[in-house]
């Protein structure tokens, strides 16, 4: 099956960050795919900036590098690549100075849409907002993209919007969650907006619980020094995982425009309820045969730093009240495997008897790895030996579906085009962070307030103990890590 691709309009583009992990691993690599599908026109420009002093040729032969270790059998052929650097430029420039702005001036135009992609460390998104303002590089066709972390707290996310407010509209804001860039992801919403069977279904007396899962085999590895002045609270439940908490939970909006779906999505965090510590399991991996514990990687011996968590999440709505919606996420576990499973209750009467294998109908989204859903169901075991019962899964994968062709792309690539083409519906509002922070904000405190240890989970495990029991105590069990 080959996908339609309509080609967005001319743009500039100005990658801050563009020597830097992130610009060299998904961001160019994710403009070179959407230029060979022609979805990023001829006149597209792209201009990579950062602090290293670097010519034209020197940074094309930097990305040719990238594509060749990132993107492997993938990587683009010679005349691709030629063609793609020839509307690649790069710009030596520091986001605390004050050379190079006018020089980045003068290279773009007027009569396309400008975006800015801030791939620099936090501590850089407001500087580099009040350097566009100030050297008059704002537009009205202008966009910034911001990256995560967006603050490490309310009061931060609250002092960086207003900053970016000072020189942007809301309009002209992107603050980017890449999990809202996976397919999966929006396929979730077709799922449930674009088939009249689930949603009459999607409510508590109906749904058991939902288990939403991100699992990660890999350590935190060179991002240590970040991570742990992060944690997995900060770093994946605030943002990505309460994204996905929001598209299961929202109720439909009344279009697909993006403060019709951002508006349902806030609803949804202003109904969480508080979490009590009872409610949350921190964990951190200590070291294995041959891989370092958790304090080693980050090479403080007594971090309290959670590199596993699991919390139970109420929300008090009508549509919610009474079904619980379990989060873990970790890293250094049995597997790599990121899904949301919503467990349907049992029927009420069982008319096969008592003793009927009873399992409950379960609609698994898989978002990595082998993007897909199963919906388990019950049927009748085949052959004749009477009405035997037995559960089974109907399974699709994407790639099955849509053909081993289907390029399925990469959340990076959905959402550059989506910010040339001005839709904001996959990215975060700023009262929609601030809100995530706010009901963020005192789960911390608390555990700091208790001085709360993380307990230890060995390397390759499905984490702590204390995380069974956290779920064991409702009666019900995590899906397995595989
Ligand atoms: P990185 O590898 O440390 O790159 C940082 C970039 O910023 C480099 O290109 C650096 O180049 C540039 N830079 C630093 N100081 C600068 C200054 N004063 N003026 C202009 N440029 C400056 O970081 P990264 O991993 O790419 O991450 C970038 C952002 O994306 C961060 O906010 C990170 O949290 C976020 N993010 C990253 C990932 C990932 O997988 N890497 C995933 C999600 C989010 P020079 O030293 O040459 O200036």
């Amino acid at each position: 099956m080959v996908a339609r691709v309509i080609p967005v309009e001319p743009f500039d583009l100005v990658i801050f960050g563009a020597t830097g992990d992130l610009a060299r691993r998904k961001i160019l690599p994710a403009l070179c795919r959407r230029y060979a599908e022609g979805q990023m026109p001829p006149e597209g420009r792209i201009i990579g900036a950062a602090r290293t002093e670097l010519s034209r040729e020197d940074f094309h032969t930097m990305v040719s590098e990238a594509f060749d270790e990132f993107l492997g059998a993938s990587a683009p052929d010679a005349a691709l690549r030629a063609e793609f650097f020839e509307r690649l430029d790069y710009i030596t420039i520091d986001a605390l100075g004050d050379d190079g702005w006018s020089d980045l001036s003068g290279r773009l135009r007027d009569d396309v849409v400008r975006a800015f992609y801030f791939s620099v460390g936090p501590s850089l998104f407001g500087p580099l907002a009040t350097g566009l303002g100030r050297f008059g590089l704002v537009t009205p066709e202008t966009r910034i993209v911001v990256e995560k972390p967006f603050g490490n707290d309310l009061e931060t996310a609250r002092a960086l919007n207003q900053t970016l407010a000072a020189h942007f509209n809301e309009t002209q804001i992107y603050r980017i969650d890449h999990y809202l860039g996976k397919e999966t992801v929006q396929n979730l919403m077709a799922v449930r907006f674009a088939n009249i069977l689930f949603e009459p279904l999607w409510n508590a007396r109906f749904v058991d619980h939902v288990q939403i899962t991100v699992a990660e085999t890999v350590g935190v590895g060179g991002r240590g020094a970040y991570y742990d002045k992060s944690g997995a609270m900060r770093d994946m439940v605030q943002n990505h995982m309460m994204q996905l908490l929001c598209l299961i939970a929202m109720e439909p909006p009344y279009s697909f425009e993006p403060d019709a779906v951002r508006d349902e999505k806030l609803k949804v965090i202003h109904a969480l309820d508080p979490v009590e510590p009872r409610q949350v399991v921190r964990g951190q991996y200590g070291g294995g045969a041959d891989t370092a514990s958790y304090a080693e990687e980050v090479e403080t011996p007594d971090s309290n730093t959670e590199s596993y968590i699991a919390l139970k999440v109420g929300i008090s709505n009508w549509r919610w009240k009474g079904t619980p919606f379990y989060l873990r996420t970790g890293k250094r576990l049995r597997a790599r495997t990121s899904e949301i499973a919503v467990t349907f209750r049992d029927p009420p009467h069982s008319i096969f008897g008592e003793d009927a294998p009873w399992k409950a109908n379960i609609l698994v989204i898989r978002l990595q790895p082998d993007e897909g859903m199963t919906l388990k169901v019950m049927i009748k075991e085949p052959g004749p030996g009477g009405m035997r019962l037995k559960d089974v899964a109907l399974d699709m994968s994407f790639a099955d579906a849509l053909g081993e062709d289907m390029h399925i792309p990469d959340a990076y690539e959905r959402l550059i085009m989506d910010v040339i083409r001005g839709n904001q519906t996959l990215f975060m509002r700023g009262d929609e962070v601030e809100a995530a922070w706010a009901w963020t904000d005192p789960i911390i405190a608390a555990w700091q307030k208790t001085a709360d240890t993380p307990k230890p989970y060995d390397p390759g495990s499905s984490g702590p103990d204390e995380a069974l029991k956290l779920i064991h105590l409702d009666g019900r069990s995590w899906r397995e890590i595989r």
